[in-house]
């Protein structure tokens, strides 16, 4: 790997999540500190096959701690699955004198800077922003926060309908394989059923729970349910079946969608970005490579992004299934 370092580039990649903005300008402005060039890749891989690289000063990320999204837009690239579209994107890194990258995004971003690595030997750093949660060497990926705070806060507005017409709401959230967001996004908000991929309840037990929640006296039901849900429908089939099998029922079905990734991030995401941001850097400089910063125990360390990688994702936290059961009670 080359040293020393002079120039870092920076992208974002795969899905974008609130705080990604905060980890550009904290990965530009340590560099501004440590005096290291930095290089801004627009579009993620794509934008690196293309050459959409521009140099980045301290003055450039002003005011988009903010702001949600990501000003270096993110997209997918398939070019860059291809041995082709990745030679291509190493000859313009070194074109730019780029010595070494920060790779903002999911598992699939992390695959893709791994490919850089281990076909060039160019060194990289990953920086988890995802907002589905589901990276392992992290208890928080950048954006998880933000995305809980806006499902409660939907699911709020929810619960006024629902109580207003005695009805049982599904509510569909974001987190295809993981259910961080559902699991607890439905403690906040008070759901009385919680349907993620880690834990096939069964249609039965569902019935059953809703039943229960009915003859206590609760004069709503919220239950909260992941994309890739564990009883196997869409939110929508799962609706009419309990139409179908409670028919004193009002049920209705909401899908949050996009808006789960939209918004300003929270102060927690801010604060996590700009820190995963700083240790970015400072962990090339010191001449890591192929590592991903993560939040452990509330300390930003490294990991082998190999492990992230490879792993299935960080697990929901067992205990927090067992609290929902007594908290929806
Ligand atoms: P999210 O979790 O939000 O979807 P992600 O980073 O996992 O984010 P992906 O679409 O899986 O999103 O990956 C982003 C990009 O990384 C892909 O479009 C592709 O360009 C690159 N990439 C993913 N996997 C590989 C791979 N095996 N080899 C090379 N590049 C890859």
């Amino acid at each position: 790997m080359k040293q020393p370092i002079k120039n870092i580039a920076v992208l974002t990649s795969g899905g974008d999540a609130p705080g990604m903005n905060a980890a550009i300008r904290a990965v530009v402005r340590a560099c501004a500190y440590y005096n290291v060039k930095c290089t801004g890749i627009y579009r993620g891989y794509q934008g690196m096959i293309e050459n959409d690289m521009v140099e980045m000063g301290p003055r450039t990320v002003k005011n988009i701690v903010n702001r949600g999204g990501t000003i270096l837009k993110s997209a997918r690239s398939t070019d860059f699955r291809t041995p082709e579209g990745r030679k291509q994107a190493y000859e313009n890194l070194l074109a730019n004198e780029v010595d070494a990258l920060v790779v903002i995004g999911g598992d699939g971003s992390f695959k893709g800077g791994l490919a850089l690595t281990k076909e060039f030997n160019f060194p990289i750093i990953g920086i988890p922003g995802t907002i589905d949660n589901d990276i392992a060497g992290t208890s928080h990926t950048i954006g998880f926060d933000s995305a809980l705070n806006t499902v409660v806060d939907a699911i709020d507005k929810i619960r006024d309908t629902a109580n207003s017409h005695n009805r049982l709401f599904f509510v569909e959230v974001m987190g295809r394989d993981a259910g961080h967001i559902a699991l607890n996004a439905g403690i906040g908000a008070g759901a009385e059923e919680i349907l993620i991929p880690e834990e096939n309840i069964g249609f039965e037990k569902l019935i059953d729970s809703l039943e229960r929640s009915r003859n206590s006296g609760k004069s709503s039901s919220i239950v909260v349910v992941t994309e890739g849900d564990s009883i196997g429908k869409t939110v929508f089939e799962l609706g009419e079946q309990v139409k179908n099998t409670m028919p004193n029922y009002d049920v209705r079905v909401s899908v949050l969608g996009h808006l789960q990734r939209g918004g300003s991030p929270s102060c927690f995401d801010r604060v996590l970005a700009s820190r995963f941001g700083v240790k970015a850097v400072e962990s090339l400089l010191a001449g890591e490579h192929s590592m991903m910063v993560g939040l452990l125990n509330d300390k930003v360390v490294l990991s082998p992004i190999e492990k992230a990688v490879k792993s299935a994702g960080n697990g929901v936290d067992e205990e927090l299934i067992r609290i929902s059961d007594i908290v929806s009670i």
